[in-house]
């Protein structure tokens, strides 16, 4: 094998070094090429976000029957829709009602930009205003302060039928649950009735004992709670369950649950019942044990009344 002589070899080095440092430089090249392709297929979908075509705006929550009126400041004065009208209706001047449970969007235009706002409807207590008692009729059910009334002056329609509530039915269970930890046996003895229902078992008292007395302990047809699907009767609804340890358990702790004794004792002018120890009606938590805590009939914690018409 032949030597490279000393002028070779340094022509081989250099040689040697400049492809290695092509190779570097096409290297880096290659990478940021690579990065900047990344960069470029990210950006239109930053440019959809970010364009000033849509302005989307945190989500407002609104009880049934509740009215808001949209801060001007951030939400401008112009004129609003709503996506769903029989879950939210809005008015020119952003006033908005909820009249359903649901979700829903309402939505502005102007100068080419459109706001949005989701809106969610729930059912449940809101704190009155200035003490009036806010009452709203939708669809024929009277809410009033966002609770769902039914009592001898707002009666429900015929074809309100949904059967029991599965939010009351699950507190109530859990409710039965919490008693059976305490040894205390709590069952269903009467929940959802239909408007039909209660037509044919008013009727049936109203024969037995005349219409002043049945009016007493009975509702008519329309004007019972356990239509709403939020009243429950417990275990024995009669007189004989009102000294028993479980009426007791029950007045002691089913706000703790969501539930009030709907129609206390010495609270008849009010309520329009005599004392039921065993009907607990669902409100949820935080209205029930404010409720409860007032020491008032629902009524009167509303300022509402509870008369028949005739
Ligand atoms: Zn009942």
């Amino acid at each position: 094998m032949r030597q490279f002589t000393k002028a070779e070899a340094r022509r081989n080095r250099i040689v040697l070094f400049a492809i290695l440092a092509i190779l570097v430089i096409a290297v880096v090249f290659v990478v940021s090429l690579g990065r900047q392709t990344d960069k470029a297929k990210k950006k239109p979908a930053q440019t959809q976000v970010t364009s000033q075509d849509t302005d989307d705006l945190p989500e407002i929550a609104l009880r049934v029957g509740q009215e808001l009126t949209l801060d001007e400041e951030i939400y401008g004065n112009s004129e609003w829709e709503s996506s769903d009208e029989n879950i939210v209706v809005v008015g020119s001047a952003g006033k908005m009602i909820g009249l359903a449970v649901g979700n829903c969007e309402i939505s502005t235009e102007s100068n080419g930009i459109t706001k949005t706002v989701p809106v969610t409807v729930v059912s449940g207590y809101m704190t009155p205003e200035g003490g009036e008692p806010q009452i709203r009729v939708v669809d024929g059910v009277t809410y009033v302060n966002g609770i769902l009334i039914v009592n001898k002056t707002y009666s429900l329609p015929e074809d309100y039928n949904y059967g029991a509530d599965e939010e009351a039915l699950a507190a109530l269970y859990d409710m039965f649950d919490a008693a059976e930890e305490d040894g205390i046996e709590l069952f269903i003895a009467s929940g959802f009735r239909s408007y039909e229902d209660q037509k044919v078992l008013y009727e049936k008292y109203e024969e037995e004992s005349g219409k002043e007395a049945a009016d007493t302990y009975s509702a008519r047809a329309g004007y019972s709670e356990h239509q709403s699907g939020l009243a429950f009767d417990v275990n024995d609804p009669s007189d004989a369950f009102n000294d028993t340890s479980e009426a007791q358990w029950l007045a002691e702790h089913c706000a703790e649950f969501g539930f009030i004794i709907r129609f206390p004792k010495g609270k008849e002018s009010e309520t329009g019942y005599q004392y039921e120890s065993w009907h607990v009606r669902y409100l949820g938590v935080e209205a029930a044990k404010e409720v409860t805590e007032s020491g008032k009939s629902l009524e009167a914690f509303l300022g509402i009344t509870s008369e028949y018409q005739d």
